[in-house]
């Protein structure tokens, strides 16, 4: 097939090495030209151009920019693509962009492969990034079947496990355990930060071991992304941070009151549901 992907970065560079060693024609556009220079070198595509009159001839077209630019990227694709060609995207955001996009386009299938790394842009492209991870369609009723089963095939072939959901499920569920988490953690370095004694705050530094690497890790990612999450999933982040702060006065008033009883029970409680979520 021919697979254009749109937004040469982790994910897109990933995708094309993926799609490629499988045997499909891969044609990349993105902004930069060192970008698309470097895409072909590092055998990501087989074609690459800033100019996205080269995706007229793909079947299926991987939205890969940053967010922000999913949906304005596709009103400018629109005019370069052949009426039947199928059209998904990556975002970690399903509502506003399926709202935008799915009216203009019925061969367009939501989507959001559930897998990344720290780094960014394609130097960080890497093999087999989605196989074994979840990979969420957000198809709506109006949505093409053919267009569903093309996505559905091309997520199977990476070794994706592929889950359905509506783009509002989608949104509440990766406010939870992925959008959510950024905020916490990134609240755990600003309080670690704020200590206003020198020498503990230096020793705190010092003493940070696997514990402190677990818990800061995403909070200490890349800045863009998280602001990008919590300004395409407002209202759901806003509930989820909602119920944290209320758990979080829970165990403070548990801990003033030294109800160790209770709190061994909620400790317990979250040690059993913890491999519910991860193994
Ligand atoms: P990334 O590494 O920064 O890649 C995005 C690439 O898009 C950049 O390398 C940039 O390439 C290109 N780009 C920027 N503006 C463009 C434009 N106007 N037209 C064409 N290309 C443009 O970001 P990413 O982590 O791959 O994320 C891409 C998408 O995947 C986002 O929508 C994100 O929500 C989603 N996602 C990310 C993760 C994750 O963990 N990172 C996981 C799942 C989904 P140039 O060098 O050419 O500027």
């Amino acid at each position: 097939m021919n697979i254009g992907i749109l937004g040469l970065g982790l994910i897109g560079g990933s995708l094309g090495l993926d799609l490629r060693s499988q045997g499909h024609h891969v044609l990349g556009v993105s902004r930069r030209e060192s970008t698309c220079q470097r895409a072909i070198a590092l055998g990501c595509v087989d074609e690459a151009s800033v100019n996205m009159s080269l995706l007229a001839k793909a079947e299926v077209v991987f939205i890969c920019t940053p967010l922000g630019l999913i949906i304005p990227t596709f009103e400018q694709l629109i005019s370069h693509l052949p009426s039947n060609a199928v059209v998904t995207d990556v975002g970690s955001v399903k509502t506003p962009i399926v709202q935008a996009i799915a009216p203009l386009w019925d061969n367009f299938v939501g989507g959001h492969p559930m897998a990344g790394t720290a780094d960014s842009g394609i130097e960080a492209a890497i093999p087999n990034l989605f196989a074994k991870n979840p990979y969420v369609l957000t198809p709506l009723a109006t949505t093409s079947p053919t267009a569903i089963t093309v996505v559905e095939k091309i997520v199977h072939d990476l070794g994706a496990t592929l889950y359905h959901c509506s783009p509002e499920e989608h949104d509440k569920a990766v406010s939870l355990i992925s959008h959510l988490p950024v905020m916490v953690s990134a609240s755990l370095i600003t309080a670690c930060m704020n200590e206003t004694d020198a020498n503990v705050l230096q020793l705190a530094q010092k003493f940070a071991s696997s514990g402190f690497r677990d818990t800061s890790r995403v909070g200490g990612g890349n800045p863009e992304l998280g602001v990008m999450m919590a300004r395409y999933n407002r209202q759901a982040l806003l509930n989820s941070l909602q119920r944290y702060r209320h758990q979080l006065d829970e165990l403070i008033n548990l801990i003033e009151q030294e109800d160790w009883v209770t709190l061994e029970q909620q400790l317990q409680s979250t040690h059993n549901a913890r491999p519910e979520f991860v193994d």
